[in-house]
């Protein structure tokens, strides 16, 4: 068997059209331009990249921009004033901190001094309590992006056995409540999962968000499963630097009936769904229709 690809970068193009389309009939009937703030603290690199890219795209889909660039020093008290500000500024509709925040500044207590209206990342602990109730939140992006392929690849996903590989906060845990939600039968996989081989071998949809290069072979993935593979590792092969994913795309794409591909799966899913997510906040925000199918 060959699997189908999923192809995420197209998928986020379709979405990022969507929210455009939504944008644009907000400034035309409502005369509302949608803003997302991101606050960036310090200058790690790989957060400078992902915060300029945010940026481009923001306004590309016709919506404001707000950068806030912070000091690697900056003191906690002066960022809470900062989320403060644009938790009350109305032309804010979606707030996102740049994680990891340096050593000294408490993430759990800045995050969840984020507006969770604005929360647009969806950590907040009242988005977190949200999703596993199965009310109506902010929805982490990249578990969303993922839910977004799955739904759309199949339809229903409803009694399928699927397996998260990785309990974070950020991808795992809400991965698993989006597929429960999805009437899913869900197992989270973790460090210390025994056999993860046979549980692997169960699923009907892998999720792997581990962090650990091609961890995952195509000898435990079972015939035509589909496959979403989180993970982005920077390896060297062949004397040259690669991205790759947690899953051995070349054994796995042998077996599985349907693959993401790291790149070009789930990463252009994950800032297309922060767009959708912040023109969701706004038409929240002015009690106006969300638009169709960006939403879990
Ligand atoms: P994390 O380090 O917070 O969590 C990793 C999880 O993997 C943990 O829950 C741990 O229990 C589990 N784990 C570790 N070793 C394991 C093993 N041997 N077997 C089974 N489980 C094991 O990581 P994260 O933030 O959830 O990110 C996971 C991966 O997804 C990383 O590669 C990250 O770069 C990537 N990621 C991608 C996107 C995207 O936009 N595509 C977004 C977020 C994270």
């Amino acid at each position: 068997m060959t699997a189908d690809i999923i192809d995420g970068k197209a998928f986020a193009a379709t979405v990022r059209g969507k929210v455009a389309e939504r944008v644009a009939r907000l400034k035309e009937e409502n005369g509302i331009v949608p803003g997302l703030a991101v606050v960036l603290v310090g200058e790690d690199p790989a957060s400078q990249v992902y915060v300029r890219s945010k940026g481009k795209m923001t306004v590309e889909v016709g919506m404001n921009s707000y950068e806030h660039k912070l000091d690697v020093d900056t003191a906690e008290a002066d960022l809470l004033a900062l989320i403060d500000k644009l938790n009350n500024d109305p032309s804010v509709h979606g707030i996102l901190v740049q994680l990891p925040l340096p050593g000294h500044l408490n993430e759990d207590l800045v995050i969840n001094s984020i507006d969770p209206a604005k929360d647009v990342d969806g950590f907040h602990i009242s988005n977190v309590g949200l999703l596993g109730t199965g009310q109506k939140s902010m929805v982490p992006c990249t578990p969303l992006g993922s839910l977004m392929m799955l739904r759309d690849y199949h339809g229903s996903l409803s009694g399928m056995n699927a397996v998260v590989i990785g309990r974070s906060n950020i991808v795992g845990k809400p991965m698993a409540q989006l597929l429960l939600g999805d009437s899913c039968t869900v197992t989270i996989a973790h460090s210390r999962t025994k056999d993860l081989a046979e549980v692997v071998g169960r699923a009907d949809i892998v999720v792997a968000a581990v962090g650990r290069p091609e961890m995952v072979p195509g000898e435990w993935i079972k015939e035509g499963a589909t496959v979403i593979d989180v993970g982005i590792n920077r390896i060297e092969r062949d004397g040259k630097k690669v991205l790759v994913g947690d899953v051995d795309f070349a054994s796995a794409s042998k077996v599985a009936g349907a693959i993401t591909p790291v790149p070009g799966g789930v990463g252009p899913m994950t800032i297309a769904c922060l767009l959708a997510n912040t023109v969701t906040a706004c038409c929240r925000a002015n009690g106006l229709a969300e638009p169709e199918g960006l939403t879990a």
